[in-house]
This record gives structure tokens, sequence and C-alpha cells, in this order.
């Protein structure tokens, strides 16, 4: 018994197709024209644009240990109200993910609240003075399901040190050979400490003055490095979150030498600027800082170019105290993954972008470079059922009522957004109708 998907207009690359779409234990069978069926049950999509499930490979859970900034029933709800039927977990939880049996333990305990599939980071850390522990770590992590790797250059949530420079070249020049992604937060560890006492002892603040202290130099110090070893090993090296623009040049150079250079950008850089927002403080407060406004049309800019490959969340909640007080202690990190397909979908619907992009960055790139794909990100014959029927005409405004999240925090509240989240199928269960989530529990997988 199958279910098929009558009459929704099929965002591809260029164009919109009305087609209809087959699914069978859990998978996309058949894509067509008036696909003509005995199965019982019809889903009716006319009007609706319909498209691969977002992956979203940035995503800060925060179980365990940090369960009072969000927890991952909020969290993978949140995902799912949102377009998002798979995540990458990163591994910055307590304890951090370093070891095979704490990836386990991680997935274990995520395996009963996720809504959506998700997929775990490990921690990248320094092995400076035991190379050959990081080999076999790097091999034990990869067989027990890390998906990809994660290298904190500067100090972030979790404070974990900055691997070497033999920890990323080996780490990289293993990649390829073993399949996984390096993820890097560029950021210049001690670019950015020296900029932050000077910015500090000068009195600056504010999201213009954190700018200051964590400026795009920084920013473009770490990606000058990482890509140059990721070119040297023709390694896999992914850019995190990047907010400077004029870091895309030295990616580009390096990108057209080597198989596997990537770079996501995420809603916050394009978004926000601090010549716009500064009255939002630490609401907006991330790492790397939000830019001037002039940097963020380059962002946009850049990426109808083709120079960004994914936009991913960087969802990463706080509590409300966290947020409030002194900017310079405030925590850093925003909660988006609600919105992150809703913002773009906007975009595109508003006509900056073309829809076909959206499903590019939002879906298959991801799915492509972390190697999911076709099996997520896509909705070719075979692929998991994961699929999302948007309403193009419905407007909304983002409430904080809405919120899925655990501290209802948002900068997004109050935006008025086009494209509501209508359905959203995972693995072929039907689990948002209307809007709302309709499976009385979790059904998410881990990946492997
Ligand atoms: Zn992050």
């Amino acid at each position: 018994m199958g279910v098929l998907l009558r009459g929704g207009a099929i965002v591809l690359r260029d164009t919109l197709i009305e087609a209809d779409v087959l699914i069978e234990d859990g998978k996309i069978r058949k894509v067509g024209k008036s696909i003509d069926s005995g199965y019982s049950k019809t889903v009716d999509l006319r009007g609706k644009l319909i498209m691969p499930g977002a992956v979203d490979p940035h995503l800060h859970g925060r179980e365990p240990g940090l369960e009072y900034k969000d927890d991952f029933l909020h969290t993978s709800k949140a995902a799912l109200l949102g377009g998002v039927t798979t995540v990458l977990e990163m591994p910055n939880t307590i304890p951090p993910v370093d070891s095979p049996s704490k990836l386990l333990d991680k997935k274990s305990i995520l395996s009963s609240k996720s809504y959506v599939d998700f997929g775990l980071y490990a921690v990248l850390y320094d092995y400076a003075d035991d190379p050959g522990l990081l080999d076999s770590r790097i091999v034990e992590l990869v067989e027990s399901g890390a998906l990809a790797f994660k290298a904190f250059m500067a100090q972030t949530t979790g404070n974990l040190p900055p691997p070497s420079f033999m920890t990323i070249h080996r780490a990289l020049e293993l990649s390829k050979k073993l399949g996984y992604t390096v993820v890097f937060h560029a950021e210049d560890r001690s670019c950015v400490e020296f900029f932050t006492f000077r910015a500090r002892k000068e009195g600056k603040g504010g999201l213009r003055g954190y700018s200051e202290a964590r400026p795009p130099l920084c920013e473009e110090l770490s990606i000058g490095y990482i890509v140059s070893i990721a070119e040297a090993t023709n390694g896999r090296a992914y850019i995190a979150h990047l907010s400077t623009a004029s870091a895309l040049g030295v990616i580009s150079k390096h990108k057209k030498a080597s198989a596997g250079i990537y770079v996501e950008v995420t809603p916050t850089y394009l978004f926000f600027d601090y010549d716009k927002h500064e009255s939002l403080g630490a609401l907006v407060k991330v790492n790397p800082p939000i830019r001037d406004y002039k940097n963020r049309v380059r962002l946009w800019a850049a990426l109808a170019r083709g120079l960004i490959d994914v936009v991913a969340s960087d969802h990463a909640p706080h509590a409300e105290h966290e947020k409030k007080g002194d900017f310079w202690e405030a925590a850093a990190g925003v909660a988006s993954v609600q919105h992150l397909l809703p913002l773009m979908l906007t975009s595109a619907l508003d006509g900056f972008i073309p829809l076909g992009k959206v499903v590019e960055l939002c879906s298959e790139n991801p799915a492509k470079i972390f190697g999911l794909y076709p099996t997520k990100g896509s909705l070719l014959p075979g692929a998991d059922a994961d699929i999302v029927a948007v309403d193009p005409a419905a407007e909304f405004v983002v409430e904080k009522e809405s919120l899925a999240y655990k501290n209802k925090l948002s900068p997004y509240t109050g935006w008025k957004l086009r494209g509501r989240i209508d359905k959203v199928f995972l693995r072929g269960e039907l689990v948002v109708d209307g809007g709302n989530i309709v499976v009385e529990r979790p059904t998410g997988k881990a990946l492997r």
C-alpha cells in the first residue's frame, strides 16, 4: 500500500513542474504526470510547492548536559515544523563527543527524542602529542557512526581547545579516504584574543563593538590557513557560518584547485547587520559576529552567484537570562532551525533568489557534502520520502507562542514570512499537517 501525492508543483533547479509523487515503503517510487494507481490513499497537493525536506548540517541540540538551553524533543520538533527532516548534531555538548562510547551514548539519548532523522558529529581535538592516537581515534569514530568532525579554531560554547597544524593536516589527509568532512569554526584564536582585549579596554560594546573584538581579519586568517591545508592534502574542508564576504576570495581560489572545499552561511548573517539591527543587542550575538550592511549585501550577491554551498541554521539556543545583562558576558548563538527554510522561501517568493536555489542550498548540497545524497536531499526514485509541501500563498507572522523551543527566544519574532510549511512527510509518514505535528511520539532515526 502506497501513498500518492497528487498534483503539487515540484521545485526543480530552474522551473516548477506539476507532477504526482508515489511513495511506497517510505521511499519515493515514482515522480511523474498523472500517475495512475489503485492506491487507496491520495493526498491532494494542488497549489502547493513540493520539495525535499531540508538537511540542516549545523545544529546545536544541547543534549546531553545543557538541557536548560534546550533539549532534543524541543529542538527536533522545531526542526520538523520548519520543514527540516534531517539534522547533523554538533559535538560540543557535555561531555563533548570525542570517543566512540560517548558517540554511542549520545545516539541512544537522541534516538528516543528525535522528531527528525539525525547524524552526529565528533569533535576534532588537538592530538599534537600523539599522532598515532589521532589516526586510530578518527577511524574508531567513523566506524562508530560519526558523519563528520568539528574543529573549533577559536573558543566557543564548551570552550574546546583548537586543533594543532598536525591534527588538521592529518584529519584532512584522511578525510577523502575515509569519506568524512571536517567542519571548521574558522576564527583565529590569538587574533580574537588580541582584538577582544583591545575592544574591551577601549570601552567598546554592542554589536558593532563585538565585530571589532572579533574582526573580519580573524576570520580571513583562519580561513586562509584551513583552505591552504585542504588544498595541499586534497581534503574535505567545510567552512561553517561564514560572516565575512571578503574571505570568499581566498575560498574560491583554493576551491578551484581542490576537490572538497565548501562554505556555509547562516540566516543570522544574511538577515542581520550592526548598521540596522544594533537595537537587538545580544539576541543576535553570534561567533563570528554579524558585520555591517555592505557586507550583508555582498553575502547575498555571493549566494546568488553560486559561491556559497549551503545555508544552515547554526541553531544555538540559550536560556533567556544568558542573553540579558552585560553584552560581553552574554551567550553567543541564535535559535533558528524553525525558520531556516521559511526565511529562505520568503526570499525566493519575494524574488531575490530562484526557488530551486533554496532546494540546492538547504537540501541537495548539504546532503551531497555529508554523504547522504540521494537518500536525503532529493526527490529521485529510491530516495527516502522526506517531503515538504509549502503553501506559497500563505503569509504568517512569527509569534513567540509559535516557537517550539524550550526558551522562546528568536530574533525573527514579529517578522512576516511567506511560504508556510503545510505538510511534512518523514520517510513517507505524514508527520506535519496544517502546520502542526500530527504524530504522537518522535519517529526520527539515527543515520549511519
Ligand atoms: Zn555552530
